[in-house]
């Protein structure tokens, strides 16, 4: 079957180069049985700009406007975070690649935090949203679609027995903290040094604690993360180290009375990416069953990207509850939380509290459908896909930076990445570690990177996202681009 979204002069099966700037109604879409993961729809004809002289003047422009109105010219802190002089402005994306205001077209690694996991205007997302927007974007009831959606979720997710829609990260770990909490009658969170669970005060310390003021490695500081965290919040939280399991026993044998929950990013993705130590998710299990303390995986990242499972799925972990979000709507805001049916089951009037008026709205719903539909098609070939492209992605640059000067420790797991330069690191496992790697060096290099059409954050702990669309081309180019841009900055002595 073949869908075509309003197209009124261009036949679906036609092989011609897409324009670039065509207008999503002007697309074309072949909705089923592409031989490829990746549409022709979403192939730009024209090869990346290989060296960009002028940036971006509207960047610019657009950026001053902004700081007239809107805080810091930005309504999320880290789109302007470390962004010198000014962040440069996206207009519209296809595919891997976005081009900015002034037109510059740019390989894309933020991928919108990770969230676009089909890359840019993918036209089975465009397709489904354009097929509900007509029929309603929000109903305020429950609807057949998000029973359908719900369905896709738990016959992904290990621990998904049952879920709920939420349309945030932040939303769905403030709801399952306190799913958490009503169900244990505990009131005590446990989390990790340098993890990051969304925008709620119950979450926000020891994000990014500075090393200064961070204490000892094996008993963290509890920082809040910015001012306007009431203090009384800090009384509910714990902090630990990652990858310590017995830094993790000892408070969990003191405290496990007052603990509700621990709450984990399953992988490290929010202060470069850092695996879990060998075995240690399954001793996290272990000692959370042991002292009758709940566990949360937050998947916000992981989820429907290191395999359908998520991170439960590869590191083979069941936790009791489980957030989505990010790659769950391929672009659209909605999150979930899953888990175990004698948890979940406790939500409802007169029992646990959840709402929200947004909640499973059908345009999101839609994208989610896309979007798992076309992740779980040719049987999940795209996970295998994305991995493959992190690793090739990682070897590559890894081989760029075994120089003098700029050596740097790159980390992968599946199609997250992150860069630590560093003349002494041999390896990031802990988030101390993290906090070693050289910003400075991390900034020049992304600027070079810039010129020569590459897309990263600008800060060197937030993690690459590779998607569903990134092509082995790409990959080529972005590393030759790294080499080009070492070259650059090694032949003007700047190590
Ligand atoms: N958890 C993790 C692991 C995240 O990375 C994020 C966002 N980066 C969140 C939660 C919060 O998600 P959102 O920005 O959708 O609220």
């Amino acid at each position: 079957m073949s869908t075509t979204v309003d197209m009124k002069d261009v036949k679906s099966d036609e092989k011609k180069p897409v324009d670039v700037m065509a207008k999503p109604d002007q697309l074309t879409v072949t909705l089923s049985a592409p031989q490829s993961l990746i549409p022709d729809s979403i192939q730009p004809a024209e090869p990346p700009a290989v060296e960009l002289t002028v940036l971006s003047n509207r960047s610019k422009q657009i950026f001053e406007e902004a700081l007239k109105i809107i805080p810091s010219g930005a309504s999320s802190n880290m789109r302007v975070h470390l962004h010198e002089p000014y962040p440069v402005i996206f207009d519209h994306g296809r595919g891997s690649k976005v081009w900015d205001a002034d037109g510059n077209e740019y390989i894309d690694y933020l991928m919108a935090y990770g969230a676009l996991i089909l890359g840019h205007a993918h036209p089975n997302i465009i397709a489904g949203i354009t097929e509900q927007i007509k029929k309603g974007t929000l109903f305020g009831t429950t609807t057949e679609l998000e029973v359908e959606v719900a369905k896709l979720v738990c016959s992904c997710v290990p621990c998904a027995e049952m879920v709920s829609f939420a349309n945030t990260g932040t939303e769905a770990t403030m709801e399952a903290i306190r799913i958490a909490r009503a169900v244990t009658g505990k009131d005590k969170l446990l989390k990790f040094e340098g993890h990051y669970h969304g925008h709620h005060d119950y979450v926000l310390y020891s994000v990014d604690s500075p090393s200064a003021v961070a204490g000892l490695e094996s008993a963290p500081a509890k920082l809040a993360y910015f001012p306007g965290i009431p203090d009384a919040v800090s009384q509910t939280v714990l902090i630990a180290p990652w990858n310590n399991v017995s830094a993790l026993e000892r408070t969990l044998k003191k405290r496990n009375n007052e603990i509700a929950a621990v709450i984990c990013e399953p992988v490290m993705t929010n202060q470069g990416v850092i695996a879990p130590a060998p075995d240690y998710l399954k001793q996290l299990r272990e000692l959370t069953t042991k002292y009758d303390v709940l566990l949360i995986f937050d998947e916000v990242v992981t989820g429907f990207r290191l395999a359908k499972g998520g991170a439960q799925e590869l590191y083979g972990v069941i936790p009791d509850l489980a957030c989505y979000a990010k790659a769950l709507g391929g672009g659209a805001p909605i999150a979930a939380v899953a888990g175990k049916r004698e948890y979940m089951s406790q939500i409802g009037p007169g029992k646990i509290g959840y709402g929200g008026t947004y909640n499973a709205n059908a345009i999101s719903l839609a994208a989610a459908k896309a979007t798992l539909e076309t992740l779980l098609a040719h049987n999940g070939d795209s996970f295998k896909h994305m991995a493959e492209m992190g690793t090739k992605l990682r070897d590559g640059l890894k081989e760029v930076f075994n120089v003098p000067g700029y050596r740097a420790v790159v980390n992968a797991v599946g199609p997250v990445l992150s860069i630590a330069f560093s003349s002494r690191l041999k390896e990031v496992v802990t988030y101390r570690q993290s906090l070693l790697a050289d910003q400075d060096k991390f900034e020049r290099f992304r600027a070079e990177m810039l010129r020569r059409g590459i897309y990263s954050h600008p800060d060197g702990a937030e993690r690459w996202t590779l998607t569903m669309v990134h092509t082995e081309k790409d990959i080529e180019n972005t590393i030759t681009a790294a080499r080009e841009s070492i070259k650059a900055l090694r032949s003007r002595k700047e190590t």
